[in-house]
């Protein structure tokens, strides 16, 4: 909200204070109505996909729900793809591509949201089953940049496949229903703690040392070894056919097993699990399923993997998926495929790069500048620019880019603030946006700001939440007006 001053002429005409105001300041009564209404779709988004694996389906699900159709379809038969069209991309079961032809041909550029769904976790390692100390562990290696004294003593559940040699894939899902057990990592009891307690948090728990407890009690069978482990083998081969080396193919994945649901007394945040970035991630999806007619550009959502571990590997964000579903796009859309099409498609488009940001936590204002960070339910929060130190590793987005980012917000009613990520110098992070800058197309980041990221139970603003699904819907269906 902007204030007048009194000073001078025309300033009396225009607002010349910058103020950043509690959303709920400006919330208008449809725009509550319809939070509340996204927030709960919101929360069984997060409870349904506690993997990139889980989002991925479930992405899949609401997509297809919505009409859109696989491009593969269309990549082996004949029919083109017409303005208004529906289709999704696959990669791997991880990564999705969602897209809506718009009525101006490729080579203009496309609206492009782009978000991640992983997120910090646990995974098992490939040879993990070992017994000590009259109990069954499981060996694990930290996925993403997690404070690992907060994922000790706290229920977790076990996500993942396995996946045999014949390509027989088997799920497991343990520790989600309220009759399922939990796994736990344990940690040391206070009374012992004396030299635990001198280490710094960073050193306090190994990364070793995450490895979880799976069961205590022994088969009895004479002459056996490993009793306990061979129980929990055996409880495994029961109910999944699968046997020790199955683990060698694996990817099972500890996640907290609470779910996540409504905070505060007054029911105004959400608390979960992988909101990194699965809140810009449902944001995004959403707008675009919510899209009505025919948008002027063509409209793509994505949502990536192994954003958490710098984009690598065939799923995430570095590889050719993208610029490989896009050529197919150019393709359909057009007499034949031409690589000119393309360059000028991938040059010409605009894009947010939907990622969540750190909010202002008052109990830790040090880390912070408070005029350029972000607050809770202040809307959503627009980044110029990330990176560490002198802005190494940032994307910054233009400053043209950035005011028409302004003006299609501001039409659309969106409540939306800046933030940076802490104080010069005081760390730094970054997103998918600077492989897509790549192209040369015009990026900025723009999400939800986050208190407690990468926790195991993260916290979000549903005003924050709501503001982000209405800013990409503005983007992907306004185009450049
Ligand atoms: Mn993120
Ligand atoms: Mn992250």
């Amino acid at each position: 909200m902007k204030t007048a001053t009194k000073t001078g002429k025309n300033a009396k005409k225009h607002d010349i204070t910058y103020v950043n105001n509690n959303g709920y300041e400006k919330l208008s009564p449809a725009d509550d109505k319809a939070m509340e209404i996204i927030g709960k779709l919101y929360i069984n988004f997060l409870g349904a996909g506690k993997t990139e694996r889980e989002a991925h389906d479930e992405g899949v699900r609401l997509l297809e729900t919505a009409g859109f159709r696989d491009l593969l379809q269309f990549e082996k038969g004949s029919a083109k793809l017409a303005p208004g069209d529906r289709v999704y991309k696959s990669c791997a079961g991880k990564t999705l591509m969602a897209v809506i032809i718009g009525k101006k041909p490729l080579e203009a550029g496309m609206q492009i949201v782009g978000a991640h769904t992983d997120a910090p976790r646990i995974d098992i390692k490939q040879n993990p089953l070992y017994e000590a100390g009259d109990m069954a562990l499981l060996d694990t290696h930290y996925y993403g940049g997690i404070k690992k004294y907060q994922w000790v003593t706290i229920p977790l559940a076990l996500h993942g496949v396995f996946v045999k040699p014949d390509g027989k894939k088997i799920t497991v899902t343990i520790g989600e229903d309220p009759s399922d057990p939990v796994l736990c990592i344990t940690d040391l009891l206070p009374h012992l703690a004396a030299d635990q307690n001198k280490k710094t948090l960073a050193e306090g728990i190994e990364g070793e040392n995450l490895d979880v407890v799976t069961g205590s009690r022994p088969v009895s069978e004479k002459g056996r070894k490993e009793k306990i482990k061979h129980n929990i083998l055996r409880l495994l081969y029961e109910k999944y056919g699968v046997t020790e080396s199955d683990f060698l193919s694996a990817e099972l994945e500890l996640v907290p097993a609470d779910k996540p649901r409504e905070a505060g007394l007054d029911r105004s945040m959400v608390l979960g699990y992988g909101q990194d970035d699965r809140v810009c991630a449902y944001a995004g999806l959403k707008a675009l399923i919510d899209l009505k007619g025919v948008p002027e550009y063509t409209s793509v959502v994505l949502l990536c993997d192994k954003e958490e571990i710098g984009s690598v590997g065939a799923t995430g964000m570095a590889s050719n998926f993208f610029e490989n579903t896009s050529a197919e796009l150019v393709n359909l859309t057009s007499d034949g495929y031409s690589e000119l099409t393309l360059k000028r498609a991938l040059g010409n488009s605009w894009m947010i790069s939907a990622d969540v940001n750190a909010l202002f936590d008052p109990l830790y204002a040090g880390v912070s500048e408070k005029k350029n960070s972000a607050l809770l339910n202040h809307g959503v929060c627009l980044t110029k620019y990330g990176g560490a130190r002198g802005k190494s590793g940032s994307s910054d987005a233009n400053a043209e880019f950035v005011a028409q980012i302004r003006r299609i917000f501001d039409k659309a009613g969106v409540i939306w603030q800046t933030g940076e990520l802490g104080k010069v110098d005081q760390g730094g992070g970054g997103t998918i946006a600077w492989l897509m800058a790549r192209y040369g197309m015009q990026v900025v980041d723009c999400g939800v700001g986050l208190l407690s990221m990468h926790a195991p139970m993260e916290l979000a603003g549903k005003l924050d939440i709501y503001m982000a699904y209405k800013a990409y819907l503005a983007f992907l269906r306004d185009g450049r007006k």
